[in-house]
């Protein structure tokens, strides 16, 4: 099993200097739980390298309570240093530690090419891409008073085409390498009645790209109360070819690898044999 999906700091506290024990402490985690490789993948948004360049991609959205509050929420994380972190990642590597070096790239509507030339000539093995926000609402972040007053006014199907759109646009900039947590719009726990066509896009857009489809237990730890992705959807990209990595989510120590048995039978009801590791953006199957 993978984890390949991991932050080390939790939303709401500031950033640390990542220390080869607290490497080591992750994938001594993971091993406990029968998880032999891991991703470290921060927040691309962390980085003042990010601010630098993205900055204020949420200035053309009409609502001003959800541009004031994207606004705090990415100046309350935007201050790491992106070299830093690669070169603590490196180390860990290089001391042999089983860890890759990852990101958590977001989508940026219309700015994946400024993402991809900031990311460029960084050595990464896996860039995982996450829609975390259409226009200035970053839909995830409930408990935010104007986030949860848009979930409120908007329809559960306009909230998952508007989400499905931002999907297709990530997955087709081919900027990543695995689509994260692919059906986050269901976090609130609201989901259409009928969500076939959505998952059909979803499982097209995976498809086409060539991206590995992300299976996370961290839709458990949320309203959604259910795994990333939900198993129609899961079965919609087995059935598409669509390759997948597992994943916890976990913003620090305490849900490294967690459910790894669970995310196990799901992957087995849907017909998953193999998981996805990578090296250098190279995908090669290895047993699950
Ligand atoms: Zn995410
Ligand atoms: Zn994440």
């Amino acid at each position: 099993m993978l984890d390949y999906h991991l932050h080390l700091w939790p939303h709401g506290t500031p950033a640390s200097q990542p220390t080869l024990d607290e490497l080591a402490a992750y994938c001594d985690a993971a091993a406990a739980q029968g998880v032999g490789e891991i991703a470290l993948t921060e927040h691309l948004f962390r980085f003042r390298q990010a601010d630098a360049v993205l900055s204020g991609f949420w200035a053309d959205d009409p609502n001003h309570e959800l541009r004031t509050s994207m606004a705090a929420y990415w100046k309350a994380h935007a201050h790491a240093d992106l070299d830093v972190y690669v070169d603590a990642v490196l180390e860990a590597k290089a001391a042999g530690l089983p860890v890759v070096l990852g990101l958590e790239v977001d989508h940026y509507a219309g700015r994946m090419d400024t993402v991809a030339a900031l990311l460029d000539g960084y050595p990464f093995d896996v860039l995982l891409g996450s829609v975390h926000w259409v226009g200035a609402w970053g839909f995830d972040q409930l408990g935010d008073p104007a986030v949860d007053a848009e979930w409120d006014a908007r329809s559960v199907e306009s909230v998952w085409d508007t989400y499905t759109d931002a999907l297709e646009e990530l997955a087709a900039s081919a900027v990543c390498d695995v689509l994260a947590h692919p059906d986050l719009a269901k976090v609130s726990g609201r989901r259409p009645a009928v969500p076939d066509e959505w998952y059909d896009r979803m499982a097209e857009a995976a498809a086409s790209s060539g991206m590995a489809a992300e299976v996370s237990s961290a839709g458990w730890r949320k309203p959604a109360a259910e795994a990333y992705p939900a198993p129609p959807l899961l079965s919609r990209f087995r059935k598409a070819g669509v390759p997948a990595t597992t994943a916890s989510d976990s913003h620090g120590l305490g849900d490294v690898a967690s459910r790894s048995a669970e995310l196990r039978a799901l992957l087995a009801d849907a017909g998953y044999e193999t998981l996805t590791s990578f090296r250098g953006r190279s995908a090669t199957q290895v047993p699950v």
